[in-house]
């Protein structure tokens, strides 16, 4: 099997895949990003390859038709809405999932021909705020920091990152780092216990939004003790040290750590030369995050701690190519490759360079007031190019209403049924990771190669194709006449040139005699490239600016729901929710809550918690943990109301933004909580693809099937009728067990002396082991034996899943660490888990750690 070398589609590390395809993936030994490493998302991408799912023709509300009838239609509503409400009555809302050309042609379409700038994305809501506070500080959106930094770093300063989790690959380079380098440190600032704190030498359990105190406070700290590096900041950072430095830096004691924590890391900071700071959602997702970003350039920007080996400001991006879609603009407040939106030069190049009849002159919409437009009835045509805002947005219920408010809606996506293509006119088929060619920028700036290693399924085609086909059908079509993508990555690059007298960081020269064949990882400006190392920044005298932030004042709901992510899905879901070994991980939308809310809520474990806010509700499983704060709740965003009914998390999320960025502030969101008393909770595995309708249901496929997570407010009058509804199953036999004494119905299903549903109900959490549940699907198991709800003796309980790669449970690891496995290695010898991607490691760590509490108990 010959393999491709294309790249990972997840997150922004951008680590590079060998793929084949018979499903063979394997990590790039020669990518620098990975160097052959994977994590467990991107060791799984062989189980979303198919086609299960997929849309594989063009829909004309829900009926298939040929892409001329759906792009003459797509055609005809833009235009007609252009022409009789001008051109902000139109939208585009794409991804950090799209290729660099994706993203090209679609912002060369809407600002140069459409004559708007009303395309945002769904990076928004991701490093917005990091984009806005480097152009304060530095006069562009430049990262300067590269992925060997933080292995030459001795200080690695996390801030709202949970990178075990979101950026596998790179947490594993730092803990290598950190054991052939004890003395590296590592400092967590984070509301919560996450998987990264494990390799932490500090956790600073800040409050939310504590970080601009944090931060405000170590400038303070650096001023106090003379650490400030005064010579830098005359001869490179713009004369505001002394306003930022008189101005209210606050009482750090606001960030809601103790004296003695505040003095331990700024200490540490301050005597350690090399120290970099990585930064994600936990500071972008806020009210005040472009603050926040501030806050922390300033103190690299008062040390002249940037532009040096080891040493900077990190903003890591959530998606494979926000850093691509940066590039070319695609986003409603730029122009394209680094040029501004507001400069009428800059406008006229760009112009020029395209060859457009218009040029837009003022920023359009940004997603939360995108879709707001959309509500009040603003936008009459909208394009949601592979993306699902619907689950995604703030106040996605909301946000739902208001994509089924806009009068002509199309969708470009690789799946059939999105909670956002239900809400669509016109949907459109796309090919997707592994059948289309395009490039992606990480992270670190590094320009890869996506290629495809199968056919087009049914007649999909690539974004950048529909889009230029559109375009061509509005009569643009000698600016669109692209053949392949090289050609629109060449004009990229040429528009780069045209533009290389304008002082700038984006330079993609390197690019500009490139074979996109055999284009092989590369860096902009180039491999190595250390950005400010002459300490020239891009504001027009050369110098960094400082900006004086404000910590805001806390307010203290009763609970604060921070939203995120787990280690084993991907945003929506819709190709890593393909995948059994992942959606063993972790199965339903969970809460975490604090021990001490649980009592006093009354939640047991498993419970399930109601939580609400003005915009909405949903429920939850308890998982009760000191790792949260009391007053704080942490819950994943990734279930769909396809996969849940009321489990989607982003429906309580409040649509407020930074007023600077346009950021939703998914982190702290001001909800209530209570425990969901349901009359009656269970527990379905099955073979057939379930369609409950309870209040309470969360649905994930096993490797025999499905199973289903339940909570009724009303008791069936009928358990069996309720369990064949529930599964589908209106034939085979039934075998039903009850027990009237605490209400509890078991009832398994058989076909040819077979097991094809089990199903346990019981007035409070249904207590069984879900794995062994799962493995007797599909078996000759005697009903009766499998109703016991428990491994026949002879086939261990392996527990909940723990290592995605080797299907490893947590009862599996417990007996191995019993019989004499003691560190993470042992384990991994003993019973092959976290000896693949490792992302399991943590957890590892964490089981070692427990299981050496004395629980007699237990
Ligand atoms: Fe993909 Fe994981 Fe690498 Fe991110 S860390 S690019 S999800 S393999």
């Amino acid at each position: 099997m010959s393999l491709t070398r294309t790249t990972c589609p997840y997150c922004g590390v951008g680590c590079g895949v060998l793929a084949g395809s018979d499903g063979t993936i394997k990590g790039d030994p020669d990518h620098p990003a990975n160097f052959g490493r994977l994590c467990s998302k991107g060791a799984a991408l062989g189980d979303t390859i198919d086609l299960e799912g997929r849309l594989l023709h063009p829909k004309v509300n829900g009926a298939d038709t040929d892409w001329d009838t759906a792009l003459d239609l797509v055609t005809e509503k833009f235009s007609a809405a252009i022409a009789e409400h001008g051109p902000e009555s139109v939208a585009f809302y794409a991804s950090g999932q799209l290729l660099t050309e994706d993203y090209y042609v679609a912002n060369k379409l809407m600002k140069g021909f459409i004559g708007a700038a009303n395309i945002d994305t769904n990076s928004r809501l991701c490093m917005a705020s990091s984009v806005a506070g480097h152009k304060r500080a530095f006069g562009t959106d430049t990262v300067p920091g590269t992925y060997a930094d933080l292995e030459q770093a001795d200080l690695v300063v996390l801030v709202g990152s949970n990178l075990a989790w979101c950026h596998p690959v790179l947490y594993q380079r730092i803990a290598a780092a950190k054991e052939a380098r004890p003395d590296m440190r590592i400092v967590n600032v984070d509301p919560r216990h996450t998987a990264t704190t494990d390799l932490a030498d500090m956790h600073l359990q800040i409050a939310p939004d504590g970080d601009i105190a944090l931060f405000n406070g170590l400038l303070a700290y650096l001023v106090e003790v003379g650490a400030v590096d005064l010579a830098y900041v005359q001869e490179h950072v713009h004369g505001c040290f002394d306003a930022v430095k008189s101005a209210q830096l606050g009482d750090p004691l606001n960030s809601g750590l103790g004296a003695g924590d505040l003095a331990a890391f700024y200490q540490l900071w301050t005597q350690t030369k090399k120290v970099v700071t990585i930064y994600s959602q936990g500071v972008n997702q806020s009210s005040c995050g472009t603050d926040k970003v501030n806050a922390i350039l300033n103190c690299h920007l008062a040390t002249g701690r940037i532009g040096r080996p080891g040493m900077g400001p990190f903003s890591v991006t959530g998606q494979p190519n926000a850093m691509g879609g940066r590039e070319v603009g695609g986003l409603a407040n730029m122009l394209a490759n680094h040029l501004e939106l507001d400069n009428a030069d800059h406008q006229h190049l760009v112009q020029d360079f395209w060859d457009s009849p218009t040029i837009c002159t003022k920023p359009g919409l940004k997603a939360v007031d995108l879709f707001e437009a959309c509500a009040r009835g603003q936008i009459k045509a909208l394009w949601v190019m592979s993306t699902n805002p619907a689950v995604s947005m703030p106040d996605s219920n909301g946000v739902a209403a208001a994509i089924a408010a806009v009068p002509f809606v199309v969708t470009s996506d690789i799946m059939k049924k999105t909670d956002t293509n239900n809400l669509a006119h016109v949907l459109l088929p796309a090919t997707g990771w592994g059948e289309k060619d395009g490039t992606v920028t990480n992270s670190e700036r590094r320009i890869s190669r996506q290629r495809a290693f199968l056919p087009s399924p049914g007649i999909a085609r690539p974004d950048w194709d529909i889009i230029s086909d559109v375009a061509t059908r509005m009569g643009f079509g000698d600016a669109f006449a692209y053949k392949k993508p090289a050609d629109i990555f060449a004009e990229y690059v040429a528009l780069d040139g045209a533009a290389s007298h304008i002082a700038r960081d984006l330079d993609l020269s390197i690019f500009a005699d490139a074979d996109y064949a055999k284009l092989i990882p590369t860096q902009w400006p180039q491999d190595d490239h250390r950005f400010f190392a002459d300490g020239r920044f891009y504001h027009p005298d050369g110098k960094a600016r400082m900006i004086a932030v404000i910590a805001p004042i806390l307010t203290k709901p009763r609970f604060t729901l921070n939203t995120g992510r787990n280690r084993d899905q991907w945003h929506t879901m819709m190709r890593t929710g393909k995948s059994a070994r992942l959606s063993a991980h972790l199965a339903e939308p969970f809460v975490e809550i604090n021990p001490a809310d649980a009592v006093e809520l009354g939640a047991a474990a498993g419970a399930l918690i109601e939580v609400e806010s003005v915009y909405g509700r949903t429920f939850l499983r308890a998982l009760i943990t000191p790792g949260v704060a009391k007053g704080q709740l942490f819950a994943p965003m990734h279930w769909t109301r396809q996969r849940t009914t009321n489990g989607t998390v982003n429906s309580v999320a409040a649509p407020l933004t930074d007023p600077v960025s346009g950021q939703p502030a998914l982190k702290s969101n001001a909800v209530i909580a209570q425990v969901y008393k349901a009359k009656w909770c269970g527990f379905l595995a099955c073979i057939n693809e379930p369609t409950p309708q309870t209040p309470y249901a969360a649905i994930s496929p096993t490797k025999t099937g499905w199973q289903v997570e339940l909570a009724g407010s009303k008791m069936p009058v009928d358990w069996e009728a309720e369990a064949r509804r529930l599964c589908g199953q209106t034939g085979g036999d039934a075998s039903t067990q009850t027990d009237a004494t605490i209400g509890s119905t078991r009832i398994a299903i058989t076909q040819d002396g077979k097991i094809t549903a089990l199903f346990f109900a019981s007035p409070t959490p249904v207590v069984v082991s879900r794995t062994a549940i799962i493995d007797m699907i599909g078996t000759d198991t005697a009903p009766l034996a499998a109703l016991a709800g428990r491994s026949p003796s002879d086939r261990p309980d392996a527990g909940a899943t723990v290592c995605a790669c080797f299907n490893v449970g947590r009862n599996t690891l417990l007996a191995a660490v019993t019989n004499g496995a003691h560190s993470v290695a042992a384990l991994g010898d003993a019973t092959c888990a976290g000896t693949n991607c490792g992302s399991c490691k943590p957890e590892l760590t964490a089981l070692l750690a427990q299981a050496q509490i004395p629980m007699a108990a237990e």
